[in-house]
């Protein structure tokens, strides 16, 4: 992964931040419910408790998922899922450094213009095949 100079990045937090602010209670409601949180290369994750059952039993659009990215936070159903999807998150949080804070619109309207186009809001979304291609890319390169 790139590494951004110290104040770039900084920007970036800032350029994110209000999709981050927003969902940091996320780590304290994981916290108190069984789950836990920790900084990963500059990224909170957060797993389990109610947030970890909650991803688990499905969120609206998506159904259930391993991990979501919101922001430079990834939530996951528990440590192994944040491990196992780790390089998929990574560009998504790339994504969000790169649309800011617009980038759930940016995503929803990318999914369903794939869906017009008569495939699916998240496998056909280009910004899922651009995660699920370099993940996949790091897997062959035995880069995990
Ligand atoms: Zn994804």
């Amino acid at each position: 992964m790139k590494k951004n100079s110290f104040w770039w990045q900084w920007l970036l937090y800032l350029w994110v931040a209000p999709i981050t602010a927003l969902c940091l209670p996320l780590a304290l409601l994981a916290k108190l419910t069984g789950g836990g949180y920790n900084l990963h290369t500059g990224v909170l994750e957060i797993w389990g408790g109610w947030v970890g059952n909650r991803l688990n039993r499905g969120i609206p659009f998506l159904g259930s998922v391993n991990a979501i990215t919101l922001g430079h936070i990834v939530a996951g159903i528990s440590p192994e899922h944040l491990r196992n999807s780790r390089i998929h998150e990574r560009v998504h949080v790339a994504q969000f450094e790169r649309w800011g804070f617009l980038f759930p619109l940016v995503y929803l309207l990318a999914g369903i213009k794939a869906r017009q186009r008569g495939g699916s809001l998240y496998w056909d979304n280009p910004y899922e095949i651009e995660a699920y291609t370099k993940a996949a890319e790091a897997k062959d390169n035995h880069y995990t």
